[in-house]
């Protein structure tokens, strides 16, 4: 007898080495004190959402006597909020999008999963480019699809197209793409994505049927060097983009993302649609109001970049002087780095034996690797991290 279905099973099992991870974390930390415990694990922004928000939502609160100000809205979300948010990704993008191409969603996942149920038949392919965000073969396998993960360049994390082309099949729907991605901070440049979108439309006529180009960009704010971030809309007609104000806003708790249909797209209104509906039948209905209304008000704050700066150069001096490899991300807030030993696990391990907690690349289909975030905690926290670093790589070596 089981009450679980398979497949849950199956992700729960795979999931347990997060989960012991987190739960070793939070005794750890009653042991030596939070602040002896560099927890690097998480993706949880951690700055204060911009003070624009508290403003905003003392003015919603003191709006509520009225009908339906908290009630159910129009399935793509508040038209005002909508119309800031299409100015506000027109502006960001450099392509002119209406508000009428923009659905407002529960986060970039609710997004990921509202498109995926509106274009997806059983059994059919996404590809994307591997190490990957661990949640897209859930939300791939919610939908009925499949998750084909190319592995990307070694080290460099840049596209690999021979892997992506190997990937191709007559059952291939969507390219999905994640920029600056999490977890390698990589950014793809206009060669690229030109290279690859040339890749999608030969395979798309090859198999007779429209190939989607989705870009999952919730960390587009956060570019360190000025690299260009180019729009996936002025490449390629059939792209759909899927964002959030997740970490922009540090308010991933409130799920607000949006959808945005390529306005060049022939037919995009069935696939706006569409969406309109997957949004309401997977269960979401619509974007949480408050949030919605927030955004509408403060879509143009955000929280203040040059933190996560700071710290992002922290890290790399801390890994630095620990003799631990990486490729500098240029956007998001991770760190990929090669694990010095074949086993990440193992490295992972010896890593929390000096009380610091990072995740293992093979959760991100990527083994060899680990992650570490540096949302958490202070550019100070992480410098204090530099000695134990330094022991773990001393434990390695010692075992040469
Ligand atoms: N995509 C990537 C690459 C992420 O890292 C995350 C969250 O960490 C999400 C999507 C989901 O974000 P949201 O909170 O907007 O649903």
């Amino acid at each position: 007898m089981s009450l679980i279905s398979n497949e849950i099973s199956g992700y729960m099992s795979k999931a347990s080495f997060i989960r012991k991870m987190f739960e070793r974390g939070i005794e750890l930390k009653k042991q030596f004190g939070a602040e002896n415990v560099y927890d690097f694990s998480l993706g949880n922004p951690d700055l204060p959402p911009p003070r624009e928000v508290a403003a905003e939502l003392r003015n919603i609160a003191d709006d509520l006597d009225q009908a339906f100000a908290l009630g159910y809205m129009p399935n793509p979300g508040y038209p005002e909020t909508r119309e800031a948010t299409a100015q506000a990704i027109s502006k960001d993008q450099g392509v002119d999008v209406p508000a009428s191409n923009v659905i407002l969603t529960c986060g970039a996942a609710g997004a990921i999963n509202a498109f995926f149920r509106a274009v997806l038949e059983p059994g059919d392919e996404i590809i994307c480019p591997a190490p990957y965000f661990v949640e897209y073969g859930f939300y791939a396998g919610n939908n009925g699809g499949i998750l084909k993960p190319a592995m990307a360049k070694d080290f460099t994390f840049e596209l690999d197209l021979d892997a992506i082309a190997a990937q191709f099949s007559d059952k291939t729907r969507v390219m999905f793409i994640n920029s600056p991605n999490n977890p390698t901070g990589v950014i793809y440049s206009r060669e690229e994505l030109e290279a690859l979108v040339s890749l999608v439309r030969k395979h798309s006529e090859k198999i007779g049927r429209e190939i989607y180009l989705l870009s999952d960009e919730p960390y587009r704010f956060l570019n360190y060097d000025g690299s260009e971030i180019p729009s996936v809309l002025e490449l390629y007609e059939y792209s759909v983009i899927a964002t959030s104000w997740s970490k922009s806003l540090s308010m991933a708790g409130e799920r607000v993302g949006c959808l945005v249909v390529n306005p060049a797209m022939p037919e995009g209104d069935k696939l706006l649609g569409a969406v309109t509906l997957t949004n309401r039948i997977l269960g979401f209905v619509n974007a949480p109001a408050i949030g919605q209304k927030i955004l509408g008000k403060v879509i143009e704050s955000q929280v203040d970049v040059n933190i996560y700066h700071e710290r992002r150069d922290a890290m790399a001096a801390v890994l630095d002087e620990a003799g631990i490899e990486y490729s500098m991300p240029r956007g998001a807030f991770y760190f990929f780095p090669k694990s010095p030993l074949a086993d990440d696990f193992k490295f992972c391990d010896i890593l929390l034996s000096e009380n610091i907690l990072a995740v293992p690349g093979s959760g991100f289909g990527c083994p060899g690797y680990i992650r570490l975030t540096f949302c958490v905690g202070s550019a100070e926290a992480i410098r204090k991290s530099g000695p134990a670093f330094k022991r773990a790589m001393q434990k390695i070596n010692d075992m040469e």
